[in-house]
């Protein structure tokens, strides 16, 4: 126990050196237990700063980048957030602190199956999670005040685009595979701004559903 409160120390201390200075981003990862996202025979790493692989082939981001693109999108309680590749389900948890809902794709079933147990088990509830294709994103519960890609795309699709209000925040590992950036994206009227932040890897972004 003692030793995953020095661990978290550790890992918040350790994010603060990369300049990682929201107190609200800082202590959403200091709440949630990494540890549970993780595959049993991995566990002991949960805290270091470092992505690790999870089911289906998949990873489970560095904090250091979930730190950073939670950051990078500037959210509040009223805000809305559509995230693209649930996978372990870490990222929407983190979110699901700072944000009024969130609402997350994945296309594996298994990582979705295991992504909804676990955060049941966390009692976060304003956690929406569904099987699909994020290439054609959220129809429904659009329009969204914040954008989340978490698997490398060349562009951001159209559709997607769409689902994002005026004014709103996407952030999305851009360019082509082993070549993406960080980017922020910003909407303002029908002008779409983007800033490249850091080099970064991610699991490329893939259309349709595996149900195995
Ligand atoms: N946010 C995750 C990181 C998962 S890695 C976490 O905190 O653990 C990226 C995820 O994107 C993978 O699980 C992958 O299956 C998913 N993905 C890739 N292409 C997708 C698509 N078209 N629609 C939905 N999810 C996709």
């Amino acid at each position: 126990m003692n030793d995953i409160i020095e661990k978290k120390a550790r890992l918040t201390m350790s994010l603060r050196a990369q300049a990682i200075l929201s107190s609200p981003v800082l202590s959403a990862i200091e709440t949630i237990p990494r540890e549970i996202f993780i595959d049993s025979a991995l566990k002991q790493h949960a805290y270091e700063n470092a992505s690790l692989p999870i089911a289906c082939g998949q990873t489970i981001s560095q904090p250091y980048i979930v730190a950073k693109m939670t950051e990078t999108l500037e959210i509040t309680s009223r805000h809305t957030v559509l995230e693209i590749g649930t996978g372990s389900g870490y990222q929407a948890a983190i979110l699901s602190l700072l944000a009024r809902r969130v609402y997350s794709l994945e296309r594996h079933r298994p990582l979705f199956v295991e992504a909804r147990n676990r955060l049941a088990d966390l009692k976060l509830t304003n956690i929406t999670l569904r099987l699909g294709d994020g290439f054609s994103g959220w129809p429904e519960a659009a329009p969204f005040d914040r954008i989340i890609f978490t698997c490398q795309v060349e562009h951001v699709p159209d559709a997607i685009i769409q689902q994002l209000k005026p004014d709103g925040i996407l952030i999305a590992p851009i360019g082509s595979p082993g070549k993406e950036f960080l980017t922020k994206l910003t909407k303002k009227g029908d002008v779409i701004h983007s800033e490249k932040l850091i080099s970064v890897r991610f699991v490329p972004m893939v259309p349709g559903i595996e149900h195995v």
